[in-house]
């Protein structure tokens, strides 16, 4: 997608005060995307999505795993229908490859089926939903991070992704998977927020010109395995009162001014609106300073990927000790 401009109508305005950053693959990425990933993702999500697309959102972060494929691409043949956006090319549609399908000879078909899906024909950003593979019954199994990077290579020189990347690295396997990569991952997306800075991730991707997206960036509040450390946060909410916004404005400000790209979910059409409405206000250095004294802790840990008959046998293993 362009950088700015080609949007139509009232929305023009609107999308305009997403920036987007540079990729590797020289393509615009939009810093701000719509999470679809939910437990339950509700039957109206393609008008959300829509209603999303007209508030300005042009970023759609998806994956085989959520069951969201289907109506992120409905959305996206609605807007480009309705002119709410004047092409599909001004949207960035992110899908992930699930473990069962990160085998080496599985990573073209599954990105295939994840086209069929989303009625596309190109992924903006296709990623290594984990470093993590699993057969059938869902054992896990030895992960082929060379086998399978290859592949998504190849997705690449097709054209069926623009760009390509993984989540869930840790800073060692970024390093490991940066040092025999003929095409350098454009994004790792990791769970990271104000009480999950992730600095080890964001200094090799940095040093290596790879974009961070965080998942979770306001701790995943309300899910099963998410935390209350970013929304009911103390700190934030002293800052958040002294600034005039939502604790969430400011947990996403946060990361914004960290040169992090952020993916948040919110299918209620107020917090969509009030999420976007970040990019024209900056926190203080004392603000900065409160939030570094957050407790750190991760929140989503991985456990199911670790077994005996698995590549990890540890949490230590599959984080590197970057827990
Ligand atoms: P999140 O965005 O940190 O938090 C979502 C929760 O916050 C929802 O309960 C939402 O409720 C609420 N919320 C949103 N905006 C709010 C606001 N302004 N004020 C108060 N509450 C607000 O958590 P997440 O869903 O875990 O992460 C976002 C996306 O990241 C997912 O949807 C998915 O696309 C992606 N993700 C990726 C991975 C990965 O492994 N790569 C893992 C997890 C998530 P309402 O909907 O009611 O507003």
């Amino acid at each position: 997608m362009a950088a700015s401009g080609g949007h139509s109508g009232g929305a023009a305005a609107a999308a305009a005060s997403i920036p987007c950053v540079r990729l590797n693959t020289g393509h615009a990425m939009p810093v701000l995307g719509f999470g679809t990933g939910s437990s339950s993702p509700p039957a109206d999500l393609p008008a959300t999505i829509l209603h999303a697309v007209r508030l300005g959102y042009r970023h759609f972060d998806t994956a085989s795993l959520y069951g969201t494929e289907r109506a992120v691409g409905g959305a996206v043949a609605d807007a480009v229908r309705s002119g709410a956006v004047a092409s599909r090319a001004d949207l960035f549609v992110t899908s992930k490859l699930w473990i069962a399908d990160a085998h080496p000879g599985r990573v073209l078909p599954a990105l295939r089926e994840s086209l069929g899906r989303l009625g596309l024909d190109y992924l903006d950003l296709f990623l290594v939903h984990w470093p993590v593979a699993a057969g059938e019954n869902k054992k896990l199994l030895p992960f082929d991070m060379e086998g399978v990077w290859r592949d998504m290579e190849e997705c690449h020189r097709l054209g069926l992704a623009r760009s390509i990347g993984v989540s869930n690295f840790s800073a060692a396997k970024m390093s490991r998977l940066l040092a025999f990569a003929a095409v350098p991952p454009a994004v790792n997306q990791v769970e990271a927020n104000v009480g999950w800075r992730q600095e080890k991730v964001r200094e090799v991707c940095a040093k290596n010109g790879v974009v961070v997206t965080a998942f979770s960036p306001l701790g995943a509040h309300g899910s099963a395995w998410g935390s209350n450390a970013v929304m009911e946060s103390g700190v934030l909410r002293d800052v958040a009162a002294r600034r005039g916004k939502s604790v969430a404005q400011v947990a996403l400000r946060w990361l914004h001014e960290q040169g992090v790209c952020f993916v948040a979910k919110s299918f209620n059409k107020e917090r969509l609106k009030q999420n976007m409405e970040i990019f024209d206000w900056e926190l203080s250095e004392d603000d900065k300073e409160m939030i570094m004294q957050i407790p750190q802790r991760r929140a989503c840990q991985g456990e199911f990927f670790v077994s005996q008959d698995g590549q990890y046998k540890s949490l230590e293993e599959l984080w590197d000790g970057e827990i």
